[in-house]
């Protein structure tokens, strides 16, 4: 089935909701067992269904298996967050003592998070250079558990070579994962390229009005496969795990990436996504594909009104034949568009003030992928935590304008921005 088609029906059986037509929501806390063997059953992972929200909920599983097939994927589990959704990725394979691999094009939540927070777990994060990869597969070693980088980063709107990264994860037997937040589902599918999980903060276009905070992770098929080969540097999904009375994970007939998120680490981290913000992500995935191809329509017309703009230094849209990233939007996304996040650079830091100030339908807003046009200064902002050597690598500079292009009229939308730079 096509994407536009998964989205509005995907994952729903309209007999198992009392014919309605909305999906429900399942506003409860906890379930009914029929018996205590029952009980048992579901516990011992011999009869499948919800125990409690913390770990399953019926609203939620519709949009997990929405999602999973939007991804071309197995599985997929809904978190809380897009922070925790990278978080559990990471936790689900890496320990005390490992290494992961993170691109240099990251958005400044999950540089603080992967290089800061998880040290203190005792795991390190080394930094590739996402756009060609060219240095990535040297630095693996036998303590590398991941590999992950954005498709399309926010805040630099760079894009990743994704089939160099799947293919270099494959050789070295080392998980990729891939965060796909701003190219969407509606743009790009990174399992179809061969990558290993896919991560995305559902907060920003999949919800698309700024009304709920979610996270999801998608698995490809064939994982337990992948780790049976890899058992070396996969023990965790190969051994009994202690916790949960010996089970191997790959000997479960289920997605096992999803499963031991959802036996381990919601179970004990428990940052699970609330039936009502799954509902809500439910309504807004159906018109998801129709957003993002207006989002990044109105941005093309914005970049190339920028572009000629004499106050404007430079234009970063890789829907842009100027832009280096043109040739691998055109490759990577649907129908090369390159969805709505722009950015451009002013002559000083008072005139990127100015325009900020200035603009009056542009929100100043951290978020991105809003209906609304949304404005922000990400090296005093969203990128505020990283010293002067960690902003001039990830390309951020005090002079940056970054845009999240809405749903208005771009005719609007120019006319404003027209204003605030003069
Ligand atoms: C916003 C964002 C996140 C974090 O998601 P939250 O839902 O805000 O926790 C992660 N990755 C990218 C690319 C983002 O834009």
């Amino acid at each position: 089935m096509q994407n536009e088609t998964i989205a509005v029906h995907g994952g729903y059986n309209k007999k198992e909701g009392y014919g309605s037509m909305a999906v429900p929501i399942a506003q409860t806390t906890a379930y009914a067992f029929r018996d205590s063997e029952h009980a048992a059953n579901l516990f011992a992972l011999k009869e499948l269904g919800p125990i409690y929200t913390r770990l399953t909920n019926p609203t939620t599983d519709v949009l997990e298996q929405r999602f999973a097939q939007l991804e071309g994927g197995a599985a997929a589990i809904c978190v809380a967050s897009g922070q925790s959704a990278i978080f559990y990725a990471i936790a689900n394979v890496a320990e005390a003592g490992d290494n992961i691999l993170i691109s240099d094009k990251l958005y400044g939540g999950a540089v603080t998070l992967l290089t800061h927070t998880i040290k203190r777990f005792g795991i390190t994060a080394k930094v590739f250079r996402s756009e060609d990869a060219s240095d990535l597969e040297e630095q693996i070693d036998d303590k590398t558990k991941a590999i992950f980088f954005e498709s399309l980063s926010n805040p630099q709107i760079a894009i990743a070579d994704v089939e160099k990264i799947a293919e270099i994860g494959q050789r070295n037997g080392v998980i990729t994962i891939c965060d796909n937040t701003v190219a969407s589902a509606a743009l790009f599918n990174p399992i179809k390229w061969g990558i290993d999980v896919v991560v995305h903060s559902t907060s920003k276009y999949t919800n698309g009005q700024g009304t709920a905070i979610g996270g999801i992770i998608v698995e490809r098929d064939g994982l337990a496969e992948f780790f049976k080969e890899n058992s070396a540097r996969y023990a965790h999904f190969t051994e009994p795990d202690e916790s949960y009375h010996g089970l191997v994970y790959t000997d479960v007939p289920l997605p096992n990436f999803c499963l031991r998120i959802r036996l381990a680490l919601l179970r004990d981290i428990g940052a699970a996504q609330s039936p009502h913000n799954s509902w809500l992500l439910l309504q807004t995935i159906e018109t998801l594909a129709l957003r993002v191809d207006k989002h990044s329509d109105n941005t093309l017309e914005i970049a190339k009104f920028l572009e000629s703009h004499d106050k404007v230094k430079s234009v970063n849209y890789p829907g842009l034949e100027s832009n280096p990233g043109y040739a691998k939007a055109q490759k990577y996304f649907k129908d090369g568009k390159a969805s709505g996040l722009i950015s451009f650079e002013v002559e000083s830091y008072e005139d990127a003030k100015k325009v900020i100030d200035s603009a009056k339908l542009f929100s100043v807003v951290v978020n991105i992928g809003d209906s609304k046009s949304l404005i922000v200064h990400p090296a005093s902002t969203t990128h505020s935590q990283m010293n002067a050597q960690e902003l001039a690598e990830a390309g951020i500079n005090p002079t940056t304008v970054r845009l999240s292009i809405g749903l208005e009229n771009p005719i609007d939308l120019i006319a404003d921005l027209n204003e605030a730079l003069n």
